[in-house]
């Protein structure tokens, strides 16, 4: 059975009225810069996409952030599988080989 899986799928709210506005706000106080930051490093790459920190339909500015290209798509890569609630692994714990036990 082919599954087919996208990592926006989750998102059914539409952009607001005024999200343009919205943007430039959240693009202007960020420094038109990406705000993701790893291990305390924040990132140098220039802020492209808007991102909703928490609730995705909460579009107030204190709920926005820049985000660059790539780390947008790892947050909503990480947003997707949060949204689909913990799965069950598909790997089996790997086994000891009978023949290299001592
Ligand atoms: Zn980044």
């Amino acid at each position: 059975m082919a599954w087919k899986e996208s990592p926006t799928a989750w998102r059914t709210t539409p952009r607001p009225l005024g999200w343009k506005a919205l943007r430039a706000q959240a693009l202007e106080r960020d420094g038109g810069q990406c705000t993701w930051t790893d291990g305390g490093v924040r990132c140098t790459e220039p802020g492209t996409d808007c991102d909703h920190i928490g609730n995705p339909d909460d579009h107030s500015l204190d709920n926005l952030r820049m985000l660059c290209g790539p780390h947008h798509r790892k947050r909503t890569a990480l947003q997707a599988r949060a949204a689909r609630g913990p799965q069950p692994s598909r790997r089996r714990p790997a086994e000891q080989h009978p023949g290299l036990i001592r």
